[in-house]
């Protein structure tokens, strides 16, 4: 079974990183990749429970987006909070799945994860434009396996 830290190698965890960086400096909204080994349960479940691990929901202008992939199964989804879902229509982000399987199956496994970045950011671009005042609400880094619960404060 292949592990999500083989599937990433650390030249591709900062090219993601980098990707996150670029897509945010047009966006106010939020992009988290997060990768784990392999799950049991559906894939959007999953990615729903581990975005409120992350903390994601608590963006200002509910508007962060998370790109989970669990590399053993090759299953990835792709879930915006509330403020994302209220302007990206229905199956939007389903091209965007496509897209990172198709690189996935070549083994370019950082080349699909930025792509998907890519995309996603120039999407919320469009709808959450970066002002003067934002500020990076979330880490840019991939994160790996079982989150860090974090508290209400927000802090772990
Ligand atoms: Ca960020």
């Amino acid at each position: 079974m292949q592990a999500a830290a083989d599937f990433l190698d650390m030249p591709g965890r900062k090219a993601v990183a980098q990707a996150i960086d670029r897509a945010e400096g047009n966006t106010g909204a939020e992009i988290r990749v997060h990768l784990e080994d392999h799950i049991e349960e559906d894939v959007l479940d999953h990615a729903v429970f581990i975005f409120e691990e992350l903390g994601m929901q608590r963006t200002a202008m509910r508007n962060a987006v998370l790109i989970y992939i669990a590399v053993a199964d090759r299953s990835v989804a792709v879930i915006g909070d509330q403020g994302v879902n209220a302007v990206v229509p229905p199956g939007y982000w389903d091209e965007v799945l496509e897209h990172m399987r198709s690189h996935f199956r070549q083994g370019h496994h950082a080349e699909g994860i930025c792509e998907a970045v890519h995309v996603v950011g120039a999407k919320l671009a469009e709808h959450f434009p970066r002002t003067a005042t934002d500020r990076d609400e979330l880490s840019n880094e991939v994160s790996i396996g079982r989150p860090v619960r974090h508290d209400s404060t927000g802090r772990p």
